[in-house]
């Protein structure tokens, strides 16, 4: 026998490193962090195959998209390849699967809409379409049709993610979103689903389909604009790393990283899934993620 030498790992990447020291920290997040892992490798390496879009922008079309709260990606700039969205999406329904975030039937189903052709992709068109809300007269809280297997929308905003964050990419390079005060994503229309306080005490949202980012007032609700503070519940982690805000309103929550405590900058990949126990006390207050 011939000792070959060790293959070198594939080099990886930031969060992939914290999520591996986070599982020595919480072990008993393992199973959540396992299945992260997996699914930011996936999405690395889909990302990297994708080429960076020119998005056309009417200079005049976008100012009304924007003074409208209408976000700017219109299903057709999404750089999508059929074939690599199609093995994305499959995937992504797999490592669900595997980590029982969805059941074994509403898998089956899922995967025979992606192997459908026909269906998937006036699917996933349509269903941008009125997620996103931007074309005038969709309404961007609706989500995928109630006949849709559960666990559908996860796996279409997860397969998405790669093609949007490249689109988010190329659109935060040229624009200014500093005008834009929603509590929706500018660039996908998707809800935020993190947050970071910087070292100067403002809050930025981060998209939890594109990841884009934008800045929002600290104690309004961005589900339903409550700015009233009295409204307003915040409570932090005992270290001060993180933060909930909870809205008393819609009784909603979002997590925030607190940048003003912490060293490092925020990793939404790694702290969303740090802050797991916090949705779990958030939740036994009666607020909903
Ligand atoms: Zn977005
Ligand atoms: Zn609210």
């Amino acid at each position: 026998m011939v000792d070959r030498p060790p293959r070198p790992p594939r080099a990886e990447t930031r969060d992939i490193v914290a999520l591996k020291q986070l599982r020595v920290d919480q072990p008993e997040l393992e199973s959540a962090i396992d299945m992260q892992i997996a699914l930011v490798d996936m999405q690395r390496r889909v990302q990297g195959r994708v080429p960076l879009p020119w998005i056309q922008l009417d200079p005049e079309w976008m100012r009304l998209q924007q003074a409208a709260g209408r976000p700017l990606v219109r299903f057709r700039d999404i750089p999508l390849e059929w074939s690599d969205f199609r093995l994305t999406f499959r995937q992504t329904a797999d490592i669900l699967q595997r980590f029982e975030a969805i059941e074994r039937t509403d898998h089956e189903k899922i995967l025979a809409l992606g192997r459908d052709g026909n269906a998937l992709e006036p699917l996933v068109s349509g269903w941008y379409e009125a997620t996103s809300g931007v074309e005038a007269g969709t309404d961007p809280k609706k989500r995928a049709a109630s006949e849709a297997p559960p666990g559908l929308d996860q796996v279409l905003v997860l397969a998405l993610r790669p093609f949007l964050a490249r689109c988010a990419e190329a659109l935060t390079q040229r624009i200014d979103l500093g005008n834009w005060n929603h509590g929706h994503c500018p660039i996908c229309g998707w809800e935020p689903d993190f947050a970071v306080i910087t070292p100067s005490a403002e809050r930025r949202l981060f998209c939890g389909r594109c990841v884009a980012q934008w800045s929002f007032a600290a104690l309004t609700c961005p589900f339903c604009s409550n700015d009233d503070r009295a409204l307003i519940t915040s409570f932090a982690t005992r270290d001060g790393r993180y933060r909930v805000y909870a809205c008393d309103v819609c009784r909603r929550y979002l997590k925030a990283y607190d940048g003003r405590r912490t060293e490092r900058a925020v990793m939404v990949a790694v702290d969303t899934i740090a802050t797991l126990p916090l949705d779990a006390a958030a939740m036994q207050r009666g607020y909903v993620g």
